[in-house]
């Protein structure tokens, strides 16, 4: 077998760190795990308490600007892949108070970059049988809005932004591809379409539909509904970095996303759907009367629809989970998990 490697997973008490913590920590036990984290209004470390208490992961509060710090994780744990899934994530958050974004999106991101440049120049040539990789976790929000006819977006469309949030993300992904032109650090970049799964922020829309169901609250729809989103199963975006980080070239960019593009409002009925049929007792029902449309949200993207082609034929990746079957786990373990 392979050398272990030792990751640092920066964000990993989010939805899709902690995600990608436990799909990692099943598969590669031999690995060695340390997750930083801020810990802000989206980081739960119960998420990943019994990894901790059973010796498989190391937990470290910080931030991911705090350069020290990360100087210090780097050498103390050996790393030698860097999975950054820290960052504020939310679009609405970003229009309201965008200050936090450049801070963590863009400045957090070039301090991990100048911490892992320093690190990997010094270890690279002592340890020239071991991968190092810096694996910068993206959307494909940086690509910007696509109209109803035009085809996905792929690795050479070129970066639109149209949000605080699409913009610093865009903003760190490019000082990533700017290392490995520059410096010749293995860096990759990712952009995958909208998360669905467990542990999501009860202020995305999946969880909150769910969540104001179970309320008997109205469940907000922006605009008349008919923005199209191209949703994966967060397991299967995790089964992608984990490709990526093992097999994928260096200094490239990959897209990732499923060919399942959903009108948000008939995502929205397949959802209350699911609720009326797997929380009979519900108090409220039938759910689709809850449903109200409200303004839509400035700059609101149209369509994102992402052509994963490169990531297929390079990689071999598959989506495992349709829409139907993925959604029907999350809302079963939403509905497992009401104090969430
Ligand atoms: P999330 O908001 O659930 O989690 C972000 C995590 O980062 C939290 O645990 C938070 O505490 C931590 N964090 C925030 N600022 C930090 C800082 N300065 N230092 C250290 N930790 C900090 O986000 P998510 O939905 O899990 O997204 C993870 C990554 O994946 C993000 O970079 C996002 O841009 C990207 N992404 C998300 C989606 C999606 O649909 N959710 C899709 C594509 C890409």
């Amino acid at each position: 077998g392979r050398p272990p490697h030792c990751l640092l997973i920066t964000g990993g008490a989010g939805f899709i760190g902690t995600n990608f913590v436990h799909y990692w920590a099943d598969r590669y036990p031999q690995d060695k795990l340390t997750v930083l984290d801020a810990l802000t209004y989206a980081g739960k470390r119960e998420n990943l308490r019994h990894l901790e208490q059973t010796n498989r992961l190391q937990f470290v509060e910080g931030n991911i600007t705090d350069r020290q710090l990360v100087d210090q994780l780097l050498a103390r744990h050996d790393i030698t892949c860097l999975v950054n899934f820290a960052a504020e994530s939310h679009v609405d958050r970003s229009i309201s108070a965008p200050d936090t974004f450049v801070q963590t999106n863009i400045v957090g991101t070039f301090t991990l970059l100048e911490a892992f440049r320093a690190h990997w120049q010094s270890q690279v040539a002592r340890n020239p049988e071991r991968r190092y990789c810096f694996l910068q976790v993206s959307t494909d929000e940086v690509y910007g809005s696509l109209t109803e006819a035009s085809p996905g977006f792929t690795e050479t469309t070129a970066f639109a932004p149209n949000s605080p949030y699409s913009a610093s993300k865009a903003g760190g992904d490019h000082f990533v591809r700017a290392y490995s032109q520059t410096y010749g650090m293995p860096t990759i970049v990712t952009h995958c379409s909208n998360n669905y799964g467990p542990y999501q922020f009860p202020e995305k829309l999946i969880p909150l539909i769910c969540r104001n169901i179970l309320q008997g609250l109205p469940l907000p729809i922006y605009g008349d509904g008919r923005n199209i989103r191209d949703w994966i199963y967060v397991d299967d975006h995790c089964h992608a970095l984990e490709l990526v980080l093992l097999n994928g070239q260096f200094g490239e960019s990959y897209n990732i996303g499923t060919d399942d593009e959903v009108r948000n409002i008939d995502l929205v009925h397949t959802l209350c759907d699911l609720m009326d049929d797997l929380a009979a007792d519900l108090p409220v029902s039938p759910s689709q009367k809850l449903i109200q449309f409200v303004d839509d949200r400035p700059g609101h993207d149209w369509r994102y629809a992402i052509d994963a082609t490169k990531l297929r034929q390079e990689l071999g990746w598959r989506p495992k989970a349709s829409i139907a079957t993925g959604l029907r786990k999350t809302v079963q373990w939403y509905l497992a998990h009401l104090d969430w």
